[in-house]
């Protein structure tokens, strides 16, 4: 599995991850699979009930070699509610610190400096190594770095896959000036890939055969093929896990990328950012 620089933290992560929304623990097999292909890069979140508990038996006797990622979600985001939710998040995963800890979704809920501050808090308490942040425009993303005073944000989590390139425009762009790593969720687009005889799916499967690949694969190279760029997708299934593994360490060509351009046509213009 190919790895990269994570962000500004300097460590080396696999670039294609595994999410963990909506797991049951018939996922557990598929996960230890996933880690011992490399995926090692977990996304778990408090919102996804049950799964820390089921990502806690996979890390178990190997908490090293496992790069965490958590969230909180924007209701308990509030400066006390944020270092409660990371101690329980802790608990349920069985371990004493999380590689990054993020803030699932901007909200009203509570003011973002008050989160920041308490993050900035589990850093200094080692409970936390770094800051992120999931599904922020780039106004908001620069609110949140405003608001810390002494760490940086290391990581943006957003929407991206083959239907949904919006975040090309402006947000990659932007993240990459500051060396904040995008990781693309849904990145099969929840399940709802580009199957059968359209257009979309002829032209990845006519890529996928010139590499040996699958098109899934195809979309798990694209998704991921810049250095800021990482993927995570979700898959209970053995036989998913091992073919998501195979979508980094070749190369799609400049007729590889013209063609997915003109099948999944990229952003012209700004637009709002796109949420699951
Ligand atoms: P996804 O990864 O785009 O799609 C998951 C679906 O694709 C599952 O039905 C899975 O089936 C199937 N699949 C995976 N690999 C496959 C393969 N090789 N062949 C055929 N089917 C395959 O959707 P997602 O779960 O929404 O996104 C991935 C992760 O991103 C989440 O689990 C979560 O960790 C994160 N996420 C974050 C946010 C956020 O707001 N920050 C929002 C959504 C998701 P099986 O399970 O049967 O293998």
């Amino acid at each position: 599995m190919l790895t990269r620089e994570f962000g500004a933290t300097g460590k080396k992560v696999s670039v294609i991850g595994q999410g963990t929304w909506a797991i049951k623990s018939d996922a557990r097999d598929a996960l230890e699979v996933g880690v011992q292909l490399g995926m090692t890069h977990i996304d778990t979140a408090e919102m996804y009930t049950g799964a820390e508990e089921i990502v806690r038996q996979v890390i178990r006797n190997r908490r090293n070699e496992i790069f965490l990622v958590s969230k909180v979600v924007p209701s308990n985001a509030s400066y006390r509610g944020t270092l409660r939710a990371c101690e329980a998040s802790l608990e349920r995963l069985n371990t004493d610190y999380l590689d990054v800890y993020l803030l699932h979704w901007w909200s009203g809920s509570h003011p973002i400096a008050e989160t920041m501050r308490a993050m900035e808090e589990l850093v200094a308490a080692g409970k936390i190594r770094y800051i992120g942040v999931s599904n922020l425009d780039v106004e908001q993303l620069k609110e949140a770095q405003k608001a810390l005073t002494r760490e940086g944000i290391v990581c943006n989590q957003v929407l991206y896959h083959l239907r949904s390139r919006g975040v090309e425009r402006r947000l990659i762009p932007y993240c990459e000036s500051q060396n904040i790593a995008v990781v693309g969720y849904s990145p099969f687009g929840q399940g709802d890939f580009p199957l059968g005889s359209s257009k979309q799916a002829k032209a990845l499967a006519a890529i996928a055969q010139r590499h040996g690949k699958t098109p899934r694969q195809v979309a798990l190279n694209f998704l991921t093929r810049r250095d800021s760029l990482f993927a995570i997708p979700k898959a209970s299934n053995v036989e998913h896990v091992r073919e998501n593994a195979g979508g980094t360490r070749w190369q799609l060509t400049t007729e590889d990328l013209k063609l997915i351009d003109s099948v999944f046509p990229p952003p012209t213009k700004d637009e709002p950012l796109e949420t699951a």
